[in-house]
C-alpha cells in the first residue's frame, strides 16, 4: 500500500466513545479537559455523547448509539476522512452485543492511520501530545493509487 500525507487542521475532529462500564471513567476525563476540549469538534456515539453533553455542555455531533449503528457511522465518516481521532474506552470485562462493530470500528482506525486511545493514559498522552493543536502531516492510504492498482 502506498501512502500520501495529508495535513490535519489544528483542531481536530475527535471522537468520544465509551461502553457502559466505561462511561463514567471517559466523562470524568472529558471534563477535567473541558476547555481543552472545546478548542476540537467533537463527535460521540448516542449514548456517550448525550451523557457528555449533560455533565459537560461541550457542544458535540451525536450519532447513533454504538449498538444500533453508532459504531459504523464513526468507522464510515474515518474512512470518509472527517475523523482525526477516535477515544474510545472500549470495556476489557464484559462483552457487548455489537462486538463486530467493535472491531471494525477499530480496524478503520488501524486502516486510516487515525491514533486511537483506548484508556486514560494514552488519551493523556495524545491530548497533551505536540501535535494536537497544530498542523499535522498524517499519512493515508494512497486509495486513488490502490484502485488503479486493483482496476488496472
Ligand atoms: P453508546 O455506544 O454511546 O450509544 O453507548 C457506545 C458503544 O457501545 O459503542
Amino acid at each position: 500500500m502506498e501512502y500520501i500525507t495529508r495535513d490535519l487542521a489544528p483542531s481536530k475532529k475527535i471522537a468520544l466513545v465509551a461502553h457502559d462500564h466505561m462511561k463514567d471513567l471517559l466523562i470524568s476525563w472529558a471534563d477535567k479537559r473541558k476547555q481543552q476540549l472545546e478548542t476540537h469538534q467533537l463527535f460521540a456515539t448516542g449514548t456517550t455523547g448525550v451523557l457528555l453533553q449533560k455533565q459537560t455542555k461541550l457542544p458535540i455531533e451525536c450519532l447513533l448509539s454504538g449498538p444500533m449503528g453508532g459504531d459504523q457511522q464513526l468507522g464510515a465518516k474515518i474512512a470518509e476522512g472527517q475523523l482525526d481521532l477516535l477515544i474510545f474506552f472500549w470495556d476489557p470485562m464484559n462483552a457487548v452485543p455489537h462486538d463486530t462493530d467493535v472491531k471494525a470500528l477499530l480496524r478503520l482506525a488501524a486502516v486510516w492511520n487515525i491514533p486511537i486511545a483506548t484508556n486514560i493514559a494514552t488519551a493523556d498522552f495524545i491530548m497533551d501530545s505536540f501535535h494536537i493543536n497544530k498542523v499535522y502531516a498524517t499519512r493515508i492510504p494512497d486509495y486513488a493509487g490502490y484502485l488503479l492498482e486493483r482496476t488496472k
